[in-house]
């Protein structure tokens, strides 16, 4: 991509709504833009991350054998009523009248009308277990809206709902979302706990939030600190039996304040590993057996012949709080500074003298290149200072930068810097791509 014709509307001034600095450095890198009190345009460069994250999140729910489907986000208010959500739900839920003065809502949150896709097809033991997730919009009219995606009205959410026949079966379908999610956060570069939590609205008897660790975050969470440097299991495992991978994490304490027992956790973890700290919830599972399935009948014939009613789990990814959580942990003075996995483009070449033919000669080439490895590229081409560029640069925080000038095309090098360390190095073209690529 060529900066001079993309759409980069980056802010010199800190916006002075902005009081955390994920969310200040999300306007001032041009990631997005506020619309409406919590609710957000993507802008290209936090689209790019946003579908990264996305991405990342989709693959290690295919692996966990989830199958994706694309629920509506304005749902019928008849179905929740059958739940008996309808009006347990409150002031968060928009609701919505459509001209047959039907009473409609827009989804936050889909056990209702998944379960209603489940009742309409599966009516035997054989079909299960399934777990069918979506990645689609949310609203919820929050109370206070605040810190930019973090606490959005209208948020991207992953959310998956599986279905077993017994609550044996449901257990398994909740280990492998417990270990999708820890390997969904390792891959984007993040540290996420798990922590017993509460139920809320969507009630249940299991549940996990999958905590970062910020001072920024809404909650206050107390873990035992061996839980935060614990390495996520991988995809190696076998799928059929995690029990052993939850013990070992479950067996340590990590609590939200709604949960925490204060007796318990002195008793149980070492001052030493005591931690008492501000968190950020990225996730949430839960098991919650027949709440749903039960008023709702979703029904289906067990191995013996007699019909029970589905055990069923919902498993939440916050998709669009996650960049925000993601900034909250990587960044510095200067900007951002994007774990590769989720960089809106791996390497930025900055253009030091756009009006020279060799100096663009020597940029094109590079990008050609680094396209042909594969590499996205945001290209510098604009007719602008060096110390501007430079700045930008830092600012949007791509993983390398490629700094290619008159003096460096004359001895036949480039610059390469490393954005999370500072590390610069001046280097023939060749070696330069060879690091890249
Ligand atoms: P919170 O405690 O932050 O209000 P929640 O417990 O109400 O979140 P869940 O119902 O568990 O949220 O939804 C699943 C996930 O969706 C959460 O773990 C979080 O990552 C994300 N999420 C929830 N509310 C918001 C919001 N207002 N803006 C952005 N993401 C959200
Ligand atoms: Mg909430
Ligand atoms: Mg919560
Ligand atoms: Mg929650």
């Amino acid at each position: 991509m060529r900066l001079s014709r993309y759409f980069l509307p980056t802010l010199k001034e800190t916006p002075s709504e902005a009081q955390i600095v994920s969310h200040r450095l999300m306007l001032r890198a041009g990631l997005i833009r506020q619309e409406a009190a919590g609710i957000y345009a993507w802008l290209p460069l936090g689209l790019r991350v946003l579908k990264r994250i996305e991405q990342i999140v989709r693959e290690e729910q295919e692996r966990a054998g989830a199958v994706e489907i694309l629920m509506p986000t304005i749902q019928l208010a008849d179905l929740w009523r059958e739940s008996g959500r309808y009006d347990a739900y409150g002031p968060e839920m928009l609701r919505i009248v459509d001209r047959h003065k039907r009473d409609m809502l827009y989804g936050p949150t889909a056990e209702e009308v998944v379960t209603d896709i489940f009742r309409g097809f599966v009516k035997s033991y054989r079909d299960l277990p399934l777990n069918l997730f979506n990645i689609q919009w949310k609203f919820r009219d929050e109370q206070r809206p605040r810190f930019g995606v973090m606490r959005g009205r209208e948020f991207l959410m992953k959310d998956a709902y599986s279905f077993d026949v017994d609550e044996v079966g449901a257990r398994k379908s909740y280990n492998r979302m417990f270990v999708a999610y820890l390997n969904t956060f390792s891959r984007l570069g993040l540290k996420a706990v798990p922590m017993r939590a509460d139920t809320g609205p969507i009630g249940g008897d299991l549940s996990h939030e999958f905590i970062i660790l910020a001072d920024t975050g809404e909650s206050q969470v107390f873990c035992d600190r061996r839980l935060v440097d614990m390495p996520a299991p991988g995809p190696d495992v076998d799928w059929n039996d995690l029990q052993s991978i939850v013990d070992q994490r479950t067996a340590l304490y990590a609590a939200t304040d709604e949960m925490h027992e204060a007796d318990r956790f002195d008793a149980e973890v070492g001052e030493g590993d005591r931690l008492t700290a501000r968190g950020i919830e990225v996730g949430h599972i839960f098991y919650f057996g027949t709440k749903y399935s039960k008023p709702m009948k979703a029904i289906v014939a067990g191995p013996d012949g007699k019909d029970v009613p589905v055990h069923m789990g919902s498993y939440g990814v916050g998709v669009s709080r996650l960049i925000g959580a993601i900034i909250e942990a990587s960044h510095d003075d200067a900007g951002i500074i994007w774990p590769e996995a989720v960089a809106p483009f791996d390497v930025g070449i900055i253009n030091l003298r756009p009006n020279d033919e060799a100096v663009s000669a020597a940029c094109e080439d590079a990008w050609a290149k680094l396209k042909a490895a594969g590499k996205t590229v945001l290209y510098d081409d604009r007719d602008d200072r060096p110390g501007g560029k430079f700045a930008t640069a830092d600012l949007i925080g791509l993983p390398w930068q490629l700094i290619i000038g008159p003096k460096g095309v004359a001895d036949g090098v480039v610059e390469l810097k490393r954005r999370a360390t500072g590390e610069r190095e001046t280097l023939p073209l060749d070696a330069a791509l060879q690091k890249l690529t």
